[in-house]
């Protein structure tokens, strides 16, 4: 305790707990922090992680952004400190003497195992940590069918989500009563090219708010026209919690069709956030395990492939427009994620995992669970997955989802010029060699 009064504290009689946000980097309808909130005065706290480093730099400055709302939200009491969780978070809980650490439960391979070990620290000092709701409508682990065993199918999975159903939103708490503590800062926000959207609740709850008013009812309609701006935009904002699906669903009307299409799409990023907690080493690892026999080529004309198609230059217009608006912007269409990742798979018979990581690199909303899994659902090694012998094609894709052409234009500006490649694979080729490498999955026992 004098330790206490020399870092010079508060200290009062009241409860004194650490809310450390992670992945809730919000004030409202956040259950853990209001919890912490009624019992007494709080720490808002987040570590940076040095195993964040893996993110690259646009999802890092997009979290410095956050962690700057998130910061002014609380009127400047967001304590950060810079160093592993394992350390940090025991430390900063002798040195306030806090009985409990509140956290938003993470279900993710690598959060478990961490969260495990500090409990443990914790428990051995005789404190604890408490985990109140998670970054989804419905925890993983939760939806299961009547036997107990998880679904690896999306459609009696989200029937299931839906009954399930869940708690109102509630609001942020009232006067939180914040613990001061000496803060390292917020993390340096690399430079980037890539135009940040706005963090911050009220910003992210007007964006989702005017697209519920102008987008929303033509959701299922413009969804998968990469030329338009029909969908919410919302992924980096749920990534990082500044808003949860809990409160989207509850401003948003099953009964309509089109806001019921939208409603689903959240059940699969619950799905997918699902099948990983079950089979934690399906976020690098084939999920359907019969594909470890297939071949995917490694050798340096492979890694030539894989450069040109990081680089929009396959000369498949599509495929380029959508790399090139990763890059250049942080997201993608989901139409294109799509259409991409299947021509890196069965066009160049690449590792999804090479693609995988790209895609975590660059994209804004780059998540584990949806990512690992959107990739393993096009390379058909993944739970409900797109039948392997349905091999996009990217031509025909383009003609029905950009029939104008606006799309490919608008990220490829020599498209019309000799500065253009040619196509750099002969699609029709390529797709029997994608079934030929199949046959070997087939005949796997
Ligand atoms: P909207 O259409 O407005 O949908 C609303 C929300 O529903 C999204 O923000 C997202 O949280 C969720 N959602 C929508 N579609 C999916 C889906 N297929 N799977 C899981 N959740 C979904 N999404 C990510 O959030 N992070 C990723 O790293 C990611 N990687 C992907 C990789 C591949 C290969 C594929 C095919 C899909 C990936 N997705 C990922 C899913 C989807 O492309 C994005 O969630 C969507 O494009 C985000 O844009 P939006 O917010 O405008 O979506």
């Amino acid at each position: 305790m004098s330790d206490i009064i020399r870092r010079g504290y508060n200290w009062g009689m009241t409860t004194r707990s650490i809310v450390w946000f992670r992945r809730d980097l919000r004030l409202r309808d956040h259950p853990a922090l209001s919890e912490a909130c009624s019992e007494g005065e709080v720490l808002p706290v987040f570590v940076v992680d040095p195993a964040f480093d893996g993110a690259g730099a646009p999802r890092r400055a997009l979290l410095h952004d956050c962690l700057a709302a998130l910061d002014d939200a609380t009127g400047g009491a967001l304590v950060v400190r810079h160093g592993d969780p394992a350390d940090e978070i025991p430390a900063l809980a002798d040195e306030i003497d806090a009985s409990t650490v509140y956290v938003s439960k993470d279900y993710g391979p690598y959060g478990r195992k961490r969260d495990e070990q500090i409990a443990d620290a914790l428990r051995g000092a005789d404190r604890r940590l408490r985990g109140i709701g998670s970054p989804y409508a419905v925890d993983p682990g939760t939806v299961r069918k009547d036997d107990g065993d998880p679904y690896s199918v999306f459609t009696p999975f989200s029937k299931k989500w839906r009954a399930c159903g869940w708690s109102d939103p509630i609001d942020a708490p009232r006067r939180p009563n914040w613990i001061e503590a000496p803060s390292d800062g917020l993390p340096e926000r690399p430079d980037v090219d890539v135009d940040i959207p706005s963090a911050g609740e009220d910003n992210v709850l007007a964006r989702w708010r005017r697209f519920r008013d102008d987008g929303l009812d033509d959701y299922d309609e413009r969804r998968d026209l990469p030329a338009v701006d029909g969908t919410s935009r919302l992924s980096p904002f749920l990534k990082y919690g500044v808003v949860h699906p809990r409160q989207l669903l509850a401003e948003s009307d099953a009964r309509s069709k089109a806001q019921a299409t939208f409603q689903s799409e959240l059940a699969w990023r619950d799905f997918y956030a699902d099948v990983l907690f079950h089979s934690p080493d399906s976020a690098w690892e084939h999920w359907n395990d019969k594909f470890d026999a297939i071949r995917y080529d490694h050798n340096q004309a492979a890694k030539n492939k894989f450069e040109r198609w990081c680089e929009g230059r396959t000369g498949f217009p599509i495929v380029d427009a959508g790399m090139r608006q990763l890059v250049e912007s942080g997201w993608m269409h989901n139409r294109v994620r799509m259409i991409t990742a299947s021509f890196l798979v069965k066009d160049l018979h690449l590792p999804w995992t090479w693609g995988a990581r790209f895609f975590l690199q660059h994209l804004l909303d780059g998540d584990l669970a949806s990512n690992n899994h959107g990739w393993q659902w096009a390379a058909g090694s993944g739970t409900d997955a797109a039948p392997y012998f349905r091999v996009f094609n990217p031509t025909s894709q383009q003609e029905r989802w950009d029939p104008d052409g606006e799309y490919v234009h608008r990220w490829i500006p020599e498209l019309d010029s000799d500065d253009y490649p040619d196509p750099m694979v002969d699609h029709k080729a390529e797709r029997q060699e994608a079934l030929d490498r199949y046959e070997a999955v087939k005949g796997s026992s």
